[in-house]
């Protein structure tokens, strides 16, 4: 790679005078051009490297550029770009035979999406179809996708402003899942915290009225809001609710499938089967975009004589379904999976405790697999988050100087309020984990200036 400053000064350029940013009040985009990409590394048009601790939106779990997705690809372009869904096509078939495979139970049949919101927004729609029921329930500290439905289950700030200009859909209530660090039921243990969410989600059910209520929609690791892993039967415990109401249990496994968590599927860590997973991300990592449902038997049958009322040009194109069979045949060739989980224990999780013992500012670290947040506090005795919920501009000074700490130290995290994430690429190695963890060691001594503790 030979730098070239004029060209990234042009990308740049191109981008500020005509892309529209995700999220963003747009006089405060100010991007950097990327030139390429190879493994768990990127970089821009003047050399400076960054070791990928974000796996970009946490979806490259296989890394940038890898040859045998990129094969793949290739050649299904040589032979057929696009072909509508209403005909049968070899990739879309494999890939959803591979992925009904690693889902869990009877979950074999696959609707297609385009990425993660889509495929709530279909969950919801089969959910509402096949209970006749309007009602959905999703949690607090969640994120569940952009559009209408998805982002009206979504339980972040970023919700407030699309229920302000009134295009967040309704029939949706919150509830409060399981989060002992900052336990909403004055819980002191997993165990108490798993029994006092699970009562509160009763009742919300009870007073909804169980007969008014579709689906439960959870992360199963909570991504974006705070890598929240359930405690010991909480996920059990939904299932149970979810029968006995005659809910529809939907997983969203957008962020935590396809290897995140170190398994295939998050709810395979707590056995778990779920009516219905949404996936994106991972499944193909995103080298093509892709999403969709995964649904059981039962559900399916609900549309055998009944029309499903939802469709998308792109459902299941082959140009991204070919690159989902190569994602997930290269990841079993290469134990994939197995690392994601092995660097959780082994490097990772250890790393990051180590770390927190040095630094007053990080409250909590937790996770599993190359899923890790580090919580960051004022003071580890009151909790206070360095960053309020929801705050902006000044406030969140001291995790943007974290951040640019980070950055200029050659490794790029993801962040959201007070928390660092480390979502690495499953493909990361001993190595790189350490070189990126280091980093961070380092930058976390700007948030320890700001401790009271
Ligand atoms: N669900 C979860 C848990 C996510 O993390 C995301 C994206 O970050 C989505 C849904 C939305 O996916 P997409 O951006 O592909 O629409």
């Amino acid at each position: 790679f030979v730098p070239d400053l004029a060209e990234g000064s042009r990308v740049r350029a191109a981008d500020r005078a005509h892309l529209f940013h995700s999220w963003m009040a747009q006089d405060a985009v100010d991007p950097i051009p990327v030139a390429g990409g190879s493994g768990r590394y990127f970089w821009d048009y003047g050399g400076r490297r960054y070791l990928d601790f974000s796996s970009q939106f946490i979806n490259l779990n296989i890394g940038h550029g890898h040859p045998k997705v990129i094969a793949a690809i290739k050649e299904q372009a040589d032979r057929l770009c696009m072909i509508a869904s209403t005909f049968a096509n070899d990739q879309r078939g494999e890939a959803a035979r591979l992925i009904a495979e690693l889902a869990p139970g009877d979950l074999d049949r696959v609707f297609f999406t385009n990425g993660g919101a889509e495929a709530n927004e279909h969950a919801v729609r089969m959910a509402r179809m096949h209970t006749g029921r309007p009602k959905v329930l999703s949690a607090y500290r969640s994120y569940h996708g952009g559009t209408a439905t998805a982002i009206g289950l979504t339980g972040d700030p970023r919700r407030w402003a699309n229920q302000n200009s009134g295009s967040a859909s309704g029939n949706i209530a919150h509830f409060f899942g399981p989060y002992l660090y900052r336990s909403h039921f004055h819980a002191a243990t997993e165990a108490e915290e798993s029994a006092r969410a699970l009562e509160h989600l009763e009742q919300v059910i009870v007073f909804e009225g169980p007969g008014t209520v579709a689906a439960v929609v959870l992360e199963t690791v909570v991504g974006t809001a705070g890598i929240l892993v359930p405690p010991p039967g909480y996920l059990a415990g939904v299932r149970e609710l979810c029968d006995r109401y005659g809910i529809v249990f939907v997983a969203d496994e957008v962020m935590s499938g396809f290897g995140r968590v170190g398994e295939w599927f998050a709810v395979d860590h707590w056995n778990v089967t779920p009516d219905l997973i949404t996936f994106a991300k991972g499944v193909n990592s995103g080298y093509v975009p892709l999403g969709g449902v995964v649904m059981s038997e039962a559900i399916y049958d609900s549309f055998r004589t009944v029309t499903y009322p939802g469709g998308l040009t792109y459902s299941g194109h082959p140009l991204a379904c070919a690159a989902a069979v190569a994602t997930i045949t290269a990841m079993k060739e290469e134990g994939i999976v197995e690392n994601a989980a092995r660097i959780g224990e082994q490097v990772i999780g250890p790393g990051l405790r180590e770390i927190a013992g040095r630094h007053p500012s990080v409250g909590e670290v937790r996770g599993l697999g190359v899923f890790w947040a580090v919580e960051l506090v004022h003071d580890r005795e009151t909790r206070e988050m360095l960053v309020p919920y929801a705050a902006s501009g000044a406030a969140t000074r001291p995790v943007d100087e974290v951040v640019a700490a980070c950055r200029a130290g050659g490794m790029w995290p993801v962040y959201n309020f007070n928390r660092i994430h480390v979502v690495p690429p499953c493909t990361i190695t001993d190595a790189e984990a350490r070189e990126g963890l280091a980093i961070l060691d380092q930058a976390l001594y700007r948030a320890d200036a700001y401790t009271t503790g």
